[in-house]
């Protein structure tokens, strides 16, 4: 087995939340909106996943809508808030680094004639509250900001945004596809309107998500068909998965702190490790104010993407923060925003931690990173002009 340091775009499944869904995909295989006994008992097993999630965001379970993911919720919370309340405005405030099924769905919704401000951030990834009042006009129907950024892990003042818009009657929406398992997911504290939330990002099935929507939220259906989810979102429940969001939510929710702990102090002897044997790697994003699990380097002088396909061949995966495009690297739109020079985001990698790495594991793949960055950097003519001026001072 390799090592797997690449937690944020996906985790591997629990145990256990394997084996509460294997029956609803064998044996319990009834539609939950039919009426016999196979059907009523996968009802009754949805129901329940409904309360257990509804439990961990201190919400009612008649405020939780399942969808196929995070894309999907973030592209309901978006676009049916927007719709939904045009008559009431046009306006929408978000930030430039939010997740893409964001910043997609505004772009879509500019072409038809809704006005969006994408926010700058500080050095950390972070937006200014004072900034977010700045932009509201009377206009305004909806901010978006996520609660925790995916690539470089930056914490949102989620709670504050919240306050704003509820003091200037403004739908807040927070895309918690990140945070979930490391923050706590309380609504009501959050003062959030709506939240998105994809399984599996806390160790649940992919293709599983959910969006809590407080009730009274004016918002509009996406997805027209049968009743499911109070006729709101049409659709098949997926039921196995369903069953597995609630309890990989309700685990993520029970071994928040101790996981939080073991991967926090993971991450700590991570940073120090490789900032103490390699030089000229700079950590992108706030050190303290983001999500536990995330490391996000830039190795200067070389490319991530070449980087990351060294580790791979030894068997540890990690990100780029740049996605091939057209043949040639696009850097990351967040590191961008944060304001670093574009060969430094073009040199970014992202370690993400989860709850089953080890310290053996770190001290293996900082041993290699050594050797692969100081390879690629023999092979760099950048360094190589700039050891040369080294020489020549
Ligand atoms: N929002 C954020 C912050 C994410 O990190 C992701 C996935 O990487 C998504 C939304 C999309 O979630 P999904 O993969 O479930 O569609």
């Amino acid at each position: 087995m390799g090592i797997y340091f690449d937690n944020a775009p996906t985790t591997f499944i629990d145990n256990d939340v394997l084996d509460v869904m294997l029956p609803y995909l064998t044996k319990k295989c009834g539609n939950p909106n039919s009426i016999h006994s196979f059907g009523r008992e996968a009802a009754a097993a949805v129901a329940r996943a409904r309360e257990d999630i509804a439990g961990v965001l201190n919400a009612k379970a008649d405020e939780i809508y399942f969808t196929a993911g995070g894309t999907e919720a973030d592209n309901w919370a978006i676009k049916g808030v927007a719709y939904a309340n045009r008559e009431n405005g046009n306006h929408i405030i978000t930030t430039q680094v939010e997740h893409h099924a964001v910043l997609e769905a505004c772009a879509f919704l500019k072409k038809q004639g809704y006005k969006i401000t994408y926010l700058p951030v500080d050095k950390s990834g972070r937006v200014n509250v004072r900034d977010i009042e700045k932009a509201i006009t009377a206009k305004t129907i909806l901010i978006s900001v996520m609660a925790a950024n995916n690539e470089i892990g930056t914490l949102m003042p989620v709670e504050e945004i919240g306050k704003l818009a509820k003091e200037r009657k403004i739908y807040f929406h927070s895309d918690c596809v990140q945070a979930a398992g490391a923050i706590d997911l309380n609504v009501i504290k959050m003062n959030v309107d709506i939240i998105s939330l994809s399984a599996h990002k806390f160790y649940g099935p992919k293709g599983a998500g959910a969006l809590y929507i407080r009730n009274g939220v004016k918002i509009d259906s996406l997805i027209h068909g049968g009743n499911q989810e109070r006729a709101r979102r049409g659709g098949t429940t997926n039921t196995a998965a369903v069953v597995g969001m609630a309890k990989a939510l309700t685990n993520a929710f029970d071994d928040r702190e101790k996981n939080n702990k073991k991967i926090l102090a993971m991450r700590e002897y991570f940073i120090d490790k490789v900032q103490a044997s390699i030089d000229n790697v700079y950590l992108n994003g706030d050190r303290q104010g983001r999500l536990p699990n995330n490391i996000n380097f830039s190795f200067e002088f070389i490319e991530g993407e070449a980087l990351l396909y060294s580790l791979d061949l030894d068997g540890i995966a990690a990100s780029s923060g740049s996605a091939c495009s057209a043949g040639s690297l696009e850097p990351s739109h967040v590191l961008l925003a944060t304001g670093i020079p574009i060969e430094l985001a073009r040199s970014s990698v992202r370690f993400t931690l989860g709850k089953h790495n080890t310290y053996k594991e770190i001290d293996k793949t900082v041993d290699r990173l050594k050797v692969i960055v100081a390879r690629l950097r023999r092979m760099s003519p950048l360094f190589l002009e700039v050891k040369t001026q080294d020489y020549k001072v």
